[in-house]
């Protein structure tokens, strides 16, 4: 008899690969290390709607995704500069949906887990399987580079994502704040190897009461949590399947994992069933917005105050000649065209010239340390 697939991890990349192994008649059991599946933490994630060009809700129909679970479409974007100036970019079309994530009733996490025991699927908590015995691995977990520390409060605020660009809070990403349904959530994201996360989380803190004129005075969770923006060019490793954030899909500019974990937990599955190759199926459907996305990532990294400063002016400028630059006002097309028609994506070597720069690095420092003997 053929073993059943072996899926490590009850993330969402796992079950919706799960759900769609199932579907094709195949025996699958998922291996959760808890006794629930998915994040624990109960808050809102946004899942953004512009890398790909279906609409996010229609691509989670497409994966077979069915369970009924909270989720709100949202138009509008706000950017503040180092220097405290905002600009509102709205869109016409859903630009991303909030959902929940964690245990709590109509989170994403517990609509999956219920889709995959209603579809007789054994899922064993508390289980303490390991990577050799697995198929595929969905453990949510690669070697992190950034670290994304954060608060969540109640807000009695009207709903709202704001992007906070600085600095001296965030070294090479951002700030953020989610509001929705009177939960507002503050997070800062910074190099890992810093050191003074918890401060530049408290300077964060105090910057948002600034901008809201309001105290922050009661803190629900606090938490910290590492975040992976590599890139992984295989995501079929010793045989196994990777998927989700073990695979290292996520978007390499903003960190937005969600989509990517529904995308290849299915593509895995299909890869699967259709017995053909996963790196060539994920590749084809994933890995250019990737690659633009790391792309923006180092044009993005040489930006500093000064260079968000003019970033946030210039998403805010109402000159015509900008404004087509852009490609209009409505902030889905623009973050679109920089996805789908990046002028970055010329720069593509880029990507190859980064992983051979500790080469560079060294070659250089070689007259140096010949003279220095
Ligand atoms: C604070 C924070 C905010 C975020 N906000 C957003 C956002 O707004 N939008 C967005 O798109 N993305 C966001 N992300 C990223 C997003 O959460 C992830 O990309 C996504 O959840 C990845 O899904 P996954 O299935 O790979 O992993 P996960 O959802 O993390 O699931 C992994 C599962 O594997 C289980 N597991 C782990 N180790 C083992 C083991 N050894 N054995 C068995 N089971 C194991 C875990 O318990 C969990 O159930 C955020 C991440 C963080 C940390």
């Amino acid at each position: 008899m053929m073993q059943p697939v072996k899926i490590l991890g009850g993330g969402i990349a796992g079950l919706t690969a799960a759900i769609n192994l199932k579907q094709a008649g195949i025996d699958v059991e998922v291996h959760e290390r808890k006794e629930f599946c998915g994040k624990t933490t109960c808050d809102f994630q946004l899942m953004e709607n512009w890398i790909f060009e279906e609409d996010a809700l229609a691509a989670l129909k497409q994966f077979n995704i069915t369970g009924n679970f909270y989720v709100k479409p949202w138009y509008s974007l706000e950017f503040i500069s180092p220097s405290l100036k905002r600009c509102l970019k709205k869109s016409s079309e859903p630009l991303m949906y909030f959902l929940k994530r964690g245990p709590m009733e109509g989170a994403i996490d517990r609509a999956l887990q219920k889709q995959v025991i209603d579809a007789h699927i054994p899922i064993m908590f508390k289980s303490t399987l390991t990577i050799d015995d697995a198929t595929i691995v969905a453990i949510g977990k690669h070697k992190p580079n950034f670290m994304m520390t954060g608060i969540s409060f109640p807000f009695d605020h009207p709903d709202s994502v704001i992007v906070l660009y600085d600095d001296r809070l965030s070294h090479k990403m951002y700030t953020y704040i989610t509001v929705a349904d009177k939960i507002g959530q503050l997070v800062v994201i910074n190099p890992i190897e810093r050191t003074d996360h918890e401060l530049r989380l408290d300077w964060s803190i105090k910057r948002f009461e600034e901008i809201f004129n309001v105290k922050i005075s009661t803190i629900a969770h606090r938490f910290a949590a590492p975040l992976s923006l590599n890139f992984l060019k295989s995501a079929r490793i010793d045989g196994r399947y990777y998927v989700g954030e073990a695979g290292g899909f996520q978007d390499g500019l903003s960190g937005f994992g969600l989509m990517y974990a529904f995308r290849s937990g299915y593509h895995a599955a299909q890869s699967i069933i259709q017995n053909d190759d996963y790196d060539l199926r994920w590749q084809s459907a994933m890995l250019k917005p990737i690659e633009v996305s790391h792309i923006n990532r180092y044009l993005f990294e040489k930006l500093s105050n000064e260079g968000y400063e003019k970033l946030v002016n210039m998403l805010g400028s109402q000159n015509p000649a900008i404004v087509k630059l852009l490609g209009g006002d409505d902030l889905k097309s623009i973050v679109k065209k920089i996805y789908h028609h990046s002028p970055s994506y010329l720069l593509h070597p880029i990507l190859f010239w980064r992983k051979l720069s500790p080469l560079y690095t060294f070659l250089l420092s070689l007259p140096g340390r010949l003279l220095s003997r």
